[in-house]
């Protein structure tokens, strides 16, 4: 194709109407129909990534193989697109300045008055062009965080202005998503949010192309009609977004709706060929036909905001459906578990799961939990921090390390038996202190982790400081809990297993990054077989 298409996603109204999920289904249809798509997130925020953001504030961070922390949408558009992305598909207010900053302090605009048009604003495009500019990507669409109206969101909307000013209306497309409210005193669903939102674009010299319409029910024909009459849209540009059971359910309904047609259409690209929804269409058929049902208990202390988890719960949709499994999650707060209520705080799972996390908080529940999986055969899964308290547990209440634990939660411990390495504690400063991103990791072969990947090196994305410490690897070793997975550059235990177990398995590494819709993740998938099986022998044995 000659030149990349750029298609702009604001949002209006209100703030989570899931821009993330329209984009990622509209890029979802273009990369089923053979183009080749990325998305990217600006936003509007001045932290300069959400590494050091607290979960109850943003949600989970979601981390890329390059390393880069960041918003949890790019979650979505790799488990849509199954492509990978990287730092560049993430920008914020904060990244933006730090680099017009740094050119200031370094001279580079020769002694101007450096100002938010044009600086903050070239900076702007030139990260929307950067991916463009890569050449791999026949359409790069780019999702405006926040609410246009807002402040912060202004730079960026003039950016987008000036964009589609510098390449031209054959080359960008302007999408724009809002709220149409249904007020149930009266029956009636209103346009003037949407009318007003649109307003504010215009005052800031964009016209949307397109407008996505989030609501409860059926957008009518005449209510379609009205919004295009005042917000100057063709009417086939009205498109209604109503809510489904499922995200994954939102490209074929945006499929129906025909965003995909259009959009190619705006952009003078070929629309005739069908997209190849096959593989997408037998995904959700075993989503919604589930054969048997299990319940997983999340162990972890964010479970106030089922947005700290969201990869892992997306990934129990991805492993459940390749299972034909229903996976139920449900939340346990780890500061809630006691040794004198675990009975009954952890009965009845079929799996337990022990959630990454930092600092001590609900640590002790965490650690309670672990050992009731551990005692009573239930299938484990520890991710990062998880497998951290698998490693304390076992310490503690197998090899007798009174008071065995992660110098990060307790400096002076007699037994560290998770630690910082090296190379980490010469870092200081916070939010660099971390390994973060793709790391290789080599599986023993007859191991629950080989059963699940099929293959001796696998690579998988870090976000941690504490390492499991190899001066107690034989103390561990002989007791039964094993390393099956180790980084071959650096020795660093990546997965640990117990033997006399039907399924535990804690890995350094964060598996749920890694889950797609067309490829479900390994561990996740034979987390989900152990606890179908596992069900399977309570009924009987029940
Ligand atoms: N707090 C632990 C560490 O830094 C685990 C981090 C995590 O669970 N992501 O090593």
């Amino acid at each position: 194709m000659e030149s990349t298409k750029y298609i702009f996603v604001t949002g209006g109204v209100t703030s989570s109407l899931g821009k993330g999920i329209i984009s990622a289904s509209l890029a979802k249809l273009l990369q089923a129909r053979g183009y080749s798509v990325t998305i990217q997130k600006l936003d509007p925020y001045i932290n300069i990534d959400p590494g050091t953001l607290n979960p109850y504030e943003h949600g989970e961070c979601y981390v890329t193989d390059d390393g880069a922390e960041t918003d949890l949408d790019l979650g979505h558009y790799e488990r849509f697109l199954n492509v990978p992305t990287s730092q560049a598909n993430n920008v914020t207010t904060g990244r933006i300045y730090q680099s017009v900053i740094n050119k200031e302090r370094r001279g580079d605009y020769l002694g101007k008055t450096v100002q938010i048009i044009p600086h903050i604003t070239d900076e702007i495009q030139h990260r929307i062009k950067l991916l463009g500019k890569s050449k791999k990507f026949d359409v790069v669409i780019t999702e405006i965080g926040g609410t246009v109206g807002d402040i912060e969101s202004l730079p960026y909307i003039e950016a987008v202005r000036q964009l589609r000013y510098d390449l031209g209306p054959q080359n960008t497309l302007a999408i724009h998503l809002t709220l149409v409210p249904y007020l149930a005193a009266s029956g009636e669903l209103k346009t003037k949010p949407t009318q007003h939102s649109v307003k504010i674009l215009l005052e800031n010299g964009v016209q949307p192309d397109i407008l996505v319409l989030r609501t409860e029910h059926e957008l009518y024909k005449e209510i379609r009609k009205k919004v295009a009459l005042f917000c100057n849209v063709m009417v086939d540009s009205v498109i209604e977004s109503i809510d489904v059971s499922t995200i994954y359910e939102v490209p074929l309904r945006m499929k129906d709706e025909g965003l995909d047609v259009i959009a190619l259409k705006k952009l003078g690209l070929d629309s005739k060929k069908e997209p190849n929804l096959t593989e997408w269409r037998a995904f959700l058929k075993r989503l919604k036909n589930p054969k048997s049902e299990v319940t997983v208990g999340l162990v972890g202390k964010y479970v106030e905001l089922p947005d700290a988890y969201k990869s892992i719960s997306e990934s129990f949709i991805h492993s459940g459906a390749a299972n034909e499994v229903k996976v139920n999650i449900k939340m346990i707060h780890s500061e809630e578990i006691l040794a004198e209520n675990i009975e009954t705080k952890l009965v009845g799972f079929d799996g337990i799961l022990v959630a990454p996390g930092f600092g001590h908080r609900g640590i002790d529940g965490k650690i309670l939990a672990v050992k009731y999986a551990r005692e009573n055969g239930i299938p484990f899964l520890g991710i990062c921090l998880g497998m951290q308290c698998a490693v304390i547990e076992f310490g503690r209440n197998v090899l007798n390390f009174k008071n065995a634990h992660s110098t990060e939660m307790y400096r002076n411990t007699p037994y560290p038996v998770i630690d910082i390495m090296d190379e980490q504690k010469a870092i200081t400063d916070l939010g660099g202190t971390m390994r973060l991103g793709t790391y290789e990791c080599r599986i023993e072969s007859d191991t629950a982790a080989h059963k699940a990947y099929g293959k001796e090196f696998i690579e998988e994305r870090h976000r941690h400081r504490y390492e499991f410490n190899n001066e107690y690897l034989d103390d561990y070793v002989n007791a039964g809990m094993k390393p099956t997975g180790i980084n071959p550059d650096t020795n660093l235990v990546e997965i640990v297993e117990l033997e006399n177990h039907p399924w535990f398995v804690g890995v350094q590494f964060h598996p749920e990054y890694k889950s797609t819709v067309l490829n479900p993740h390994p561990i996740f998938k034979g987390f989900v077989k152990a606890m179908f099986d596992y069900n399977a022998r309570q009924n009987k044995n029940g």
